[in-house]
């Protein structure tokens, strides 16, 4: 039996890829407009890394003390390191409120406050009064599991507005016309082998991060920037992949994640001096500074030779001075997660942690409705008709830079939802869809059965190990000009390498083998835009920290890079950062003085 020789065919308004918080809220505000919606996911919906979002999600309630929308919108801005897209920004602190009461009337249980109101933390970078103010709580959580109670809330929404499941399919590749319109994607069935066509008027990927081009990371095994593999066969670009977060707390070893909200909740880190040296770094927010700020203190901290452990190569992170009554109610997972990961029983003793990748910031550039962007330099915002993207596999551009913790899981819902009434806007349910290309058809079926019969003399296993092992060395929290050179030369053997794939199980069913090699040709062009970009850009912004260029360089890098990516070879291109609002000042906007660039500390 070959590929093409077992094909059903679907047609649709919209196919949704992916089932985690950004595509969930997709679905479920496109099937309740009534567009023949369908949920293509290759893991159960929840089972999406969404699940494993502890800390909450960031709104402008003011449910703790004062808070403004536009305070949240400086916050986002300077944690950006002023490289978000302004228009965009503005749209997600304006809508986030909305938001995230619209979760609570979908039956989101979040926690509470004496008085019945959403629970809100303290997370890092999110202040009052344009940054000038105490530390604001915005945050806000079902205890230490937000995320698992978001997600189960959606799907249960989305059941109910009828969107239909097509689940443990893993899309393979777009279905682009002629004219470069996307016309829906390839799926193959992982449970009987059988492989599947979905036209539709719009595809929106919503396939999650690439956290796993890296040895260590937070994210769920299945995060391989699926979504950003396509967008890259389908030649068209990704855009500011140099800004990889690590969150300051992965467990030492096991890398899975303690919140933010730990430090929130009152959590400090110290040295093998047993001192809390955040205070020296940034006087003001402390441990609660942002988090590329926290990484790289951690990191010159272990440097200069004041790590812990026998090799002194982790930090330590304390709760054990907390009352054990504030970490059995609001961190009840993590405790868990301190046991079991690092044996630790955090109300004695404290957790070892180094900063681990935890989320890409860059990503297939979006507008703030979700919809694609593929750059010409007549019109930067010219848009792939067609084609969607929403949640961490999209740059809308949010989180520039760098992501403020609880802010994706507002990206998530808030521009999920924008790509919904965007739909709304422009599919036509009564009229009928393109068909598609057959030339497409054929070389998404064709790659397919190469993969299938690869048989060169590479285990996938390994190669991936060599691409997260140089990925972790190269395009690490600190970088060079010499390591970034290196990693590209590095990376680019590697990259070289996938023509000489070995794939053993060539059956169709529940092969993980294959579906694993086709999880590295998504990983591998992912990890070769990071490198490359981070590689060209001489400056340091962000999560993106260049030892040989220290400061930030606005006049000739407050730009996206953009970088498509062909096997090896990467053509970097760039884009203008969006810097007018969507609302004037006397229309009720943001006053742009209060966001225009400055020096960025905590
Ligand atoms: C441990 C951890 C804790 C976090 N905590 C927070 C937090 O407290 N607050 C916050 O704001 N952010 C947090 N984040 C970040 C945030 O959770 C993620 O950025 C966000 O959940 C990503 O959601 P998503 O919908 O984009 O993708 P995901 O939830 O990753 O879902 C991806 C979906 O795509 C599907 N998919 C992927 N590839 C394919 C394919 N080829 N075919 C079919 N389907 C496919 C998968 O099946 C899945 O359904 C955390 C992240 C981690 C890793």
């Amino acid at each position: 039996m070959t590929a093409s020789q077992e094909i059903i065919h679907h047609t649709y308004d919209v196919v949704v890829v992916g089932a985690g918080g950004a595509g969930l809220r997709a679905a479920l505000g496109m099937a309740e407009q009534g567009l023949k919606t369908a949920c293509v996911t290759k893991v159960f919906p929840t089972r999406s890394h969404t699940v494993a979002a502890q800390g909450g999600i960031a709104a402008s309630l003011s449910n703790m003390g004062p808070d403004h929308w536009q305070w949240h919108m400086y916050d986002t801005v300077k944690g950006s390191d002023w490289l978000g897209d302004t228009d965009a920004m503005e749209y997600l602190a304006r809508e986030a409120p909305k938001a995230v009461y619209e979760l609570e009337h979908y039956g989101v249980p979040f926690s509470r406050t004496e008085e019945g109101k959403i629970y809100q933390r303290p997370f890092g970078g999110h202040t009052t009064e344009f940054g000038e103010g105490p530390p604001v709580q915005r945050t806000c959580a079902a205890a230490d599991r937000t995320g698992h109670a978001i997600l189960h809330t959606l799907y249960g929404q989305s059941l109910k507005h009828n969107a239909e499941f097509y689940i443990e399919y893993f899309a393979t590749d777009l279905l682009m016309s002629e004219d470069g319109e996307c016309q829906g994607v390839v799926a193959w069935k992982l449970d009987d082998g059988t492989l599947h066509v979905f036209n539709a008027k719009i595809v929106v990927l919503a396939t999650g991060g690439y956290g796993r081009a890296y040895f260590s990371a937070t994210s769920a095994h299945t995060c391989t920037g699926d979504g950003g593999g396509m967008v890259a066969r389908a030649g068209l670009p990704l855009q500011d992949m140099e800004f990889v977060q690590f969150h300051p707390t992965g467990i030492y070893g096991a890398g899975c994640l303690i919140t933010e909200g730990a430090r929130g909740e009152g959590g400090y880190l110290t040295n093998s001096e047993g001192e809390r040296f955040m205070e020296r770094y940034a006087p003001t927010y402390k441990d609660l500074a942002s988090r590329d700020v926290v990484s790289r203190c951690m990191t010159m901290e272990i440097r200069e030779g004041r790590g812990v452990g026998e090799k002194g190569d982790h930090i330590h992170l304390h709760l054990n001075h907390l009352p054990k009554e504030t970490l059995d109610l609001r961190l009840p997972g993590i405790s868990e997660s301190a046991r079991i990961f690092a044996g630790v029983d955090l109300t004695k003793e404290p957790i070892p942690v180094l900063p681990t990748v935890h989320y890409n910031m860059g990503g297939i550039p979006t507008n703030y409705w979700g919809e694609v962007l593929n750059p010409t330099k007549k019109d930067p915002d010219a848009i792939v008709p067609g084609l969607m993207a929403v949640g961490e596999a999209g740059c809308a551009s949010v989180h520039g830079a760098n992501r403020l913790g609880s802010n994706s899981l507002i990206d998530l819902v808030v521009f999920g939802r924008a790509a919904a009434i965007r739909a709304g806007k422009v599919v036509d349910p009564e009229a009928s869809n393109a068909p598609t290309n057959q030339a497409s058809l054929d070389k998404a079926l064709g790659r397919f059965d190469d993969i299938r019969y690869a048989n060169g003399s590479i285990p996938t296993a390994d190669l991936r190990d060599e691409m997260q092992q140089t990925m972790q060395e190269d395009a690490a929290v600190f970088r060079t000009d010499k390591t970034l050179a290196e990693g590209v030369e590095k990376m680019q053997a590697v990259a070289g390498k996938m023509s000489d794939l070995k794939v053993t199980d060539r059956s169709l069913i529940w092969n993980s083998d294959l579906m694993e090699s086709l999880e590295l040709t998504n990983l591998m062009p992912n990890a070769m835009a990071t490198i490359v970009a981070a590689e060209a850009r001489k400056e340091s912004r962000g999560a993106h920290a260049h030892e040989d260029y220290p400061d930030r360089d606005d006049k000739n890098w407050r730009k996206h890079s953009l970088a498509t990516v062909d096997g090896a070879k990467v053509t970097l291109a760039y884009r203008p950062v969006h810097l007018d609002p969507l609302t004037d000042e006397d229309q009720g906007g943001i006053d742009m003085k209060k966001i225009a660039p400055k020096a960025r500390v905590y």
